[in-house]
């Protein structure tokens, strides 16, 4: 089952379309991606779903449902930073969410600390907190009532390394809770580490949907490196190969996926006079597909 179903949602602020006919669906217990470069509509499209924005046309479905005001209860949501008082503990920041919210009672609050690993620290003040744990404890302010979905957008942003991979836990240990997580973000190492489906935007327009694997996996990639520079030439030339790039690796050949055999290659480089002195399969890094797909893409 889909958590949302997006159909066909357009949205034009004036003269600029921020949104162009989209569509795609977030399955059920899913960690999702909403990936995009700046301006691509990813804002838009969160705020829309949260009903804070009305689109110009399409539609979209929360748990099977057509928007109404008793679904918002089921959704925890996180799109800018937080109202929390600097001089409050968390604690005393959860009760004021709550008594605005209306979501959950006092020992949500417990609840919702213990999920995000402040428990211990919960009488401490916000301002002692690092940044990863102010963030957390936003995310625990979210959790308030237990929604079904969490509503992330760029949930590591302005994070250290340290306060990234404990968010990055924190989404993984909330998936496995049973949350669906739909989260936006600018940070593609961090999307393809933590989720399993992506919907990448470009201009307004989905460009790519699906999970992970699929959106990666339309091509293999060998890395060879050899002594001799005719290397990139005699590839050029094998049967099958869709393009050669000269990298810092190595000469990447890329290939449809499952049409090439390494041992093959190996083969056909032996017997044109070259000794390969790498030969080795690449899995792609969302990173570069992304970059791939939203460079080359025109509207
Ligand atoms: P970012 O990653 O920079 O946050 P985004 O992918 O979230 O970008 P949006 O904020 O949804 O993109 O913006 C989509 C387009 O709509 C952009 O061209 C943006 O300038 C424009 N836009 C967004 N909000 C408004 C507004 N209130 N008025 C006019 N244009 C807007």
């Amino acid at each position: 089952m889909f958590i949302l179903e997006i159909n066909n949602i357009s949205k034009a602020y004036g003269k600029i379309k921020a949104l162009d006919n989209l569509s795609f669906n977030v399955p059920e217990g899913s960690v999702f991606g909403i990936l995009g470069p700046n301006g691509s509509g990813k804002t838009t499209t969160l705020s829309i779903i949260l009903d804070v924005l009305q689109a110009d046309s399409g539609s979209y479905k929360w748990f099977g449902e057509s928007p109404h005001a008793g679904l918002r209860k089921r959704i925890g949501s996180l799109l800018e930073t937080p109202n929390l008082y600097h001089y409050l503990t968390a604690v005393q920041n959860l009760r004021i969410t709550q008594s605005i919210s209306g979501r959950g009672d006092d020992r949500d609050i417990e609840k919702v600390l213990k999920q995000v690993n402040l428990h211990e620290r919960k009488n401490y003040r916000f301002s002692t907190y690092s940044l990863g744990m102010k963030q957390r404890l936003a995310i625990a302010a979210a959790l308030l009532g237990d929604p079904k979905v969490l509503l992330l957008d760029e949930p590591t942003n302005g994070l250290d390394p340290v306060g990234i991979a404990e968010i990055r836990e924190l989404i993984k240990s909330l998936a496995q809770s049973g949350h669906t997580i739909i989260m936006a973000s600018h940070l593609l190492d961090e999307v393809e580490k933590v989720c399993d489906y992506v919907a990448i935007l470009k201009q307004g327009k989905l460009i790519a949907s699906g999970s992970v694997d699929s959106v990666l996996s339309d091509e293999d990639c060998l890395i060879l490196s050899a002594a001799e520079n005719r290397l990139i030439e005699l590839m050029q030339g094998y049967k099958g190969i869709s393009r050669v790039a000269d990298t810092p690796e190595g000469v990447a050949c890329f290939f449809d996926k499952g049409k090439v055999s390494a041992a093959e290659v190996n083969a056909f480089c032996f017997n044109n006079g070259i000794v390969l002195s790498q030969i080795t399969m690449k899995k792609k890094k969302l990173e570069e597909k992304f970059f791939e797909l939203t460079s080359t893409q025109n509207d």
